[in-house]
């Protein structure tokens, strides 16, 4: 089952067209791991929430690694003997391997060919290429393009530049009642590439829109950033701020149609595992959760043996489970609105949890007290299932004993957190419970 069965509510699919449009103005942008695609794509993200731009100075150290030299382009293409431009940057900006260095030659086609990659398998698309830490010049094809080349001069021009400079990164924090945070981080570092990663960009920048409406438990870090460097680069200049984290999602290939993905944090049962697959369990969707493993996107930077951080990363197909990926197939029409917007709601219905979940005393806790006494048989009567709502009050008095986080009772009784939530929510009312520790 990979079709969406989720029912969406009207905010989700209010905030599913708001990331599409976002993500069609964002599609055009040549982002890199630096420059002024990677610059613009975040001041177009600060015209939606409160996004501070930090520059790191080309050489900076990063732990083991250095800020690179800053890319930026401004054309490219191939020309043809007879005159025409069969590769044109203008076109698509997939057309110029990233971080190509700057070229103007003439050469004959077997010379070209060494520049030129294309996808055999695929013969209509166009493969994202980079160099980022080698400096080299190549172009990007499509195999039809490349097949019906015919021998001659061919002219290369890449207008670029390749000097010191800066990586930049966004970050927005928004303050809730604690110094708690809640962390979201996306890369943000490719080119004219829709579910990897701008789905993740405009996901995480509507999820800060929509939270900046709501009274927070927690505070929230969202970080854009170049992938790899630009996590080890925000990582490396805000150590001290690490402890703060208490759980984080890294978020990235949300726009697909396919069903959710779950990878654990390193620690493998933070609390933030347990609320996205307790959600994922009660989201009737097929869906799938695999451990940790030190690879794929950036959650291999915060769950580093050093930072061990409790996050996790959630998508729908993961890049390496789809042929479109880094490819010009990865496109508008590879993702909908429907699809952001499912994953708005998944990611929405994550927080709800975190923000909510907390330990409780009993204050009764010597054999069961009596409900009937105190109105709470029948105090969900204008539910059609108020049955089930006492049984969640049952688990709930059991189980406060201050060592159960509402989300462990829900998970021990099999109802959804929000029935728990309500249920805990009664009994407060009526001083049976009280929160642990407070
Ligand atoms: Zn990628």
């Amino acid at each position: 089952m990979t079709e969406e069965t989720l029912k969406l509510t009207p905010e989700a699919l209010e905030a599913g067209s708001g990331m599409f449009k976002l993500m069609g103005d964002l599609y055009p942008l040549c982002r890199s791991i630096t420059g002024n695609g990677l610059r613009d794509s975040l001041r177009m993200i600060q015209r939606h929430i409160p996004l501070e731009l930090h520059e790191v100075p080309t050489g900076t150290p990063v732990f083991d690694w250095n800020i690179p030299k800053e890319w930026n382009i401004r054309d490219g293409y191939v020309r043809a003997p007879n005159g025409e431009k069969i590769v044109d940057f203008q076109r698509s900006c997939l057309h110029v391997v990233n971080y190509s260095i700057p070229v103007r030659a003439k050469m004959p086609l077997a010379k070209l060919k060494e520049h030129l990659h294309s996808l055999p398998d695929h013969p209509d698309w166009v493969p994202y290429r980079t160099s980022y830490y080698k400096e080299a010049w190549g172009f990007c094809l499509s195999q039809r393009t490349l097949e019906s080349l015919k021998e001659g001069e061919y002219e290369a021009v890449i207008d670029s530049s390749l000097e010191d400079g800066n990586l930049t990164y966004g970050e927005c924090y928004l303050k809730g009642a604690t110094q708690d945070e809640i962390l979201f981080s996306s890369h943000c570092c490719h080119p004219s590439l829709c579910n990897d990663n701008l789905s993740g960009m405009v996901l995480t920048t509507f999820l800060a829109k929509y939270l900046q409406t709501c009274k927070l438990r927690y505070s929230y870090r969202f970080i854009f950033a170049p992938g790899t460097i630009g996590a080890i680069t925000w990582l490396a200049q805000n150590e001290s701020k690490t402890s703060r984290i208490k759980h984080g999602l890294v978020a990235a290939c949300v726009g697909d149609k396919g069903k959710f993905k779950y990878k654990k944090s390193r620690r493998g049962d933070a609390e933030v595992d347990k609320a996205v697959v307790h959600t994922l369990k009660h989201s009737g969707q097929d869906y799938a959760v695999s451990d940790f493993t030190p690879y794929d996107y950036d959650e291999r930077q915060y769950c580093s043996p050093g930072f061990n951080l409790s996050v996790g990363s959630l998508t729908r197909t993961p890049h390496d489970a789809y042929q479109e990926n880094h490819t010009s197939a990865d496109n508008m029409d590879f993702v909908g609105p429907e699809y952001l917007a499912g994953s708005f709601q998944v990611y929405s219905n994550v927080l709800g949890i975190l923000e909510q979940n907390k330990k409780y005393l009993n204050t009764n806790p010597k054999c069961e007290p009596r409900l009937g006494k105190r109105g709470l048989y029948g105090a969900f009567g204008g539910k059609k299932d108020a049955n089930t709502y006492e049984l969640a009050m049952q688990w709930t008095l059991n189980f406060s004993d201050g060592q159960h986080t509402l989300l462990d009772i829900a998970d021990k009784s099999g109802f959804r957190f929000e029935v728990i939530k309500e249920a805990a929510f009664k009994l407060l009312e009526h001083n049976l419970l009280v929160e642990a520790g407070a």
